[in-house]
């Protein structure tokens, strides 16, 4: 086996070493049971507690409120950008939706022929450098709900405070910060995320959902796109993915072992800030985005030189600093700083592109 490489990779991304040692361990016999953990039936009671101390475990790391459901659903997060618009829009309604990039543009062209989508504020004019000011968004008080992307992943734009959308729900795509920082879910009418960035393994979506919003959902709408069916079943209305459930209970339990999210988020913090630094510091490298908007999770950057591109990369994999290559749509270089990144992988980073700034800037 390879040494541990820093894998900067923007989904399905780095996992903490425990986690990763723990797997191993009970691949083959979990609990010392005699079974594999690919092995554990659904209605099982280790599985049963298993999803039980998933939900308790994310209940409290995010400090989720009871009026709030916690559900752990198939297929990512792309689902989520047609079931919000039928769970919770009535047909011919509107709903407002916030456009600062990439995946809110993918929610918002899923969601255009389920609801009337009115863009309330978008970035376009300026590339995407920055979430438009909530001051200046024009929202609409009858939109049956507000759509933000909370860390647009592949742009490197992240919002610094929550807005406020009054008593119009708030929906967010939090796939790529969900777990990164504190958060006050009250605040939220719906939470989507794919558990691939920040959590665990790729084909999981965690939902965080308003008991009051459920029963909206329009008729004939087939129970598997239903969160209120999918809220009466507890997660299981078919069967569940179990080996993801598992690890990403994992997951939350060594999120809680290491100081919970508010250390996730000073970790966090120190983390980007070393990369920003370079950037800021650099003849070499580029990232155009408003400092106040800077994602702490994904780090875009690009070389001024794009004929070092390929010098660049090549010099990092063979420093074991893996998959800073820019999303395709992008290109570019992007290092993705998801909680399971350490201090040290960002250090070595920085140090790096240092390093080659010396040498080739
Ligand atoms: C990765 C990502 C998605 C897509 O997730 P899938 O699990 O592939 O559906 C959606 N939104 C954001 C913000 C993402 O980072």
């Amino acid at each position: 086996m390879g040494a541990r490489a820093y894998n900067f990779g923007a989904g399905p991304a780095m996992m903490p070493d425990p986690v990763i040692e723990q797997i191993a361990r009970e691949w083959q016999d979990f609990r010392d049971e005699g079974y594999s953990a690919l092995e554990l039936g659904h209605r099982s009671e280790p599985f049963a507690d298993i999803l039980t101390r998933a939900k308790a475990d994310l209940r409290e790391l995010l400090a989720v409120p009871e009026s709030h459901h916690i559900l752990f659903l198939h297929g990512g997060a792309t689902p989520h950008f047609a079931m919000v618009p039928l769970n919770l829009a009535r047909e011919g309604q509107s709903a407002d939706y916030i456009h600062t990039g990439y995946w809110s543009d993918k929610a918002m062209a899923e969601a255009a022929s389920l609801v009337r989508v009115r863009i309330a504020a978008s970035a376009a004019d300026s590339e995407f450098d920055r979430v438009p000011d909530p001051s200046g968004w024009q929202l609409d008080p009858q939109a049956a709900y507000v759509h933000i992307c909370a860390n647009e992943t592949i742009g490197g734009v992240e919002y610094a405070t929550c807005p406020d959308t009054g008593a119009v729900p708030l929906v967010a795509d939090m796939s790529s910060n969900i777990l990164s920082q504190p958060l006050d879910v009250a605040r939220f009418g719906l939470i989507y995320a794919g558990a691939q960035k920040n959590i665990g393994p790729a084909g999981l979506a965690i939902v965080i959902i308003r008991d009051d919003l459920l029963g909206r959902a329009r008729a004939q709408l087939p129970s598997v796109m239903n969160y209120a069916r999918h809220v009466e079943c507890d997660s299981m209305y078919n069967t569940p993915a179990t080996f993801m459930i598992w690890v990403a209970g994992l997951v939350f339990q060594y999120v809680k072992k290491e100081g919970g999210v508010a250390e996730m988020a000073r970790r966090n913090a120190a983390k980007s800030r070393l990369l920003y630094d370079v950037l800021d510091g650099s003849n070499l490298y580029t990232n155009r985005i408003q400092p106040a908007s800077r994602s702490r999770m994904n780090v875009p950057f690009f070389l001024r030189e794009p004929r070092l591109e390929s010098r660049f990369f090549d010099g990092a994999r063979r420093r074991g600093l893996l998959n800073l290559k820019g999303h395709r749509a992008a290109g570019g270089a992007r290092a993705s700083l998801y909680n399971a990144m350490p201090l040290d992988g960002a250090r070595a980073l920085a140090d790096y592109m240092t390093e080659f700034e010396r040498r080739y800037g």
